[in-house]
């Protein structure tokens, strides 16, 4: 089987992009890239824009650690993105708030960060736990109802959509072979790779790396693996430009760097329904308004809705097929955040055809475990 590609990547979202990146920064193999295309279902151009840390991991500590490791690899990737793309993605992190608007929230806040922090391997890092006062210190356009918050210093936000554009063409710079409307049909494996087929033809690699995000259900058990990921809606509110007045990312509202105000994000079980309603959106609204009253004078100009890639658990799946080895999978439905991990860490783990020890807890065969009677 003569190849196409010595790794070939399906899916051009975030983590299909962020890996082909990664891969394609040493030079000497040749990687390709198979996308569906723009109008394919796309949690890479919906998202929150958020790289977040404070809060995640509680059911699995190493989650904590390995979105710990991705912020802090985030302005090491922001700047080669940048010398490769000429693309600024607006990087920042000055740490971020989750907010309270209840003495109820605010306990259940603080316990989440505690049972997180309270499990073995748990990351130990700092935040406070601030009273309406100190967060109005940080934050002076906060309104009335805010009780507290917790802030992180580790968390930050992007311009994803930037990110995403950024990616692409660094990744072209590199000598990637971007090949969009080329939708995958079917995997087979071989002794010698991998052959790719689709309505476009057929292409052949010696290894292929499944980041397709939820069509990778689909596409896992083509190569010995398993990614049992489902649709999680979750809506979006953006407003006019303002002046600047949030110099912060709050978990549910976030100034851009071109000034609009994105609200967020909801979280729905309800399939691939992607229709924006009234009633979800008016809740994020009103709770956005309560922390920031001066929202209340801003026009909408946007709303929509998309579909995350949730795992059972909402943990990474990232693995390699026993049955045929050269085949990974990897998905997530924190990409924007772990963007950086896929690309320094992920992508050279899978150019060497070894994922580390330490990623071992992501296999999909911790969803196997049967729950205890
Ligand atoms: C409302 C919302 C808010 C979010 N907020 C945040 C946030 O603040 N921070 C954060 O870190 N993450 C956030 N996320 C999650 C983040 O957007 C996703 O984790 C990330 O986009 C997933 O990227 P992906 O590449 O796996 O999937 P997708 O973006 O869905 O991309 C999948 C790609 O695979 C291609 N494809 C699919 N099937 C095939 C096939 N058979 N053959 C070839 N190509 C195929 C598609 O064309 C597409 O390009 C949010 C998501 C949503 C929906």
């Amino acid at each position: 089987m003569t190849a196409a590609a010595d790794i070939t990547v399906i899916g051009g979202g975030l983590v299909g992009a962020a890996i082909a990146f990664g891969l394609a920064q040493q030079p000497g193999m040749r990687v390709a890239v198979l996308d569906e295309g723009d109008i394919a279902r796309r949690a890479s151009r919906a998202n929150f824009a958020l790289v977040w840390v404070s809060s995640k991991g509680v059911g699995m500590p190493e989650y904590a650690t390995w979105s710990m490791d991705s912020a802090d690899g985030w302005a090491g990737l922001a700047a080669s993105v940048r010398e490769i793309s000429g693309i600024d993605v607006a990087y920042e992190r000055p740490g971020g708030f989750l907010m309270c608007l209840s003495d109820a929230e605010m306990d259940a806040r603080i316990r989440t960060m505690k049972v997180m922090q309270a499990q073995t391997g748990a990351p130990q890092y700092a935040y406070e736990i601030l009273d309406h006062a100190g967060v109005r210190k940080r934050l002076p356009a906060i309104g009335p109802d805010v009780v507290g918050a917790i802030y992180c210093d580790l968390d930050g936000h992007v311009n994803s959509l930037r990110l995403f554009r950024a990616l692409h063409v660094a990744m072209a710079r590199l000598g990637v072979s971007y090949r969009p409307e080329h939708p995958v049909d079917t995997i087979v494996p071989g002794q010698d790779g991998f052959r790719i087929r689709g309505p476009w033809g057929e292409f052949t690699t010696g290894r292929v790396v499944l980041a397709a995000g939820l069509d990778n259900a689909r596409l896992a058990a083509m190569v010995g693996l398993s990614a049992p990921v489902v649709p999680s809606k979750g809506q979006i509110i953006i407003t006019e430009k303002a002046a600047p007045f949030l110099n912060y990312p709050v978990q549910t509202v976030r100034q851009t760097d071109e000034g609009g105000v994105m609200v967020g994000d909801s979280q729905e079980d309800l399939g691939f329904d992607t229709q924006v309603t009234y009633p979800v959106i008016s809740v994020m609204a009103q709770r956005a308004v309560r922390m920031f009253p001066l929202l209340a004078g801003l026009n909408v100009v946007r709303t929509w809705s998309a579909s995350r890639v949730m795992s059972p658990d909402g943990f990474p799946i990232y693995e390699q097929s026993r049955e045929w080895p050269g085949a990974f999978v990897a998905t997530c439905h924190s990409g924007v955040t772990l963007a950086a991990a896929h690309a320094q860490i992920l992508a050279p783990a899978i150019r060497a055809g070894r994922l580390p020890d330490d990623l071992a807890c992501f296999s999909a065969r911790r969803l196997n475990v049967p729950k205890a009677a």
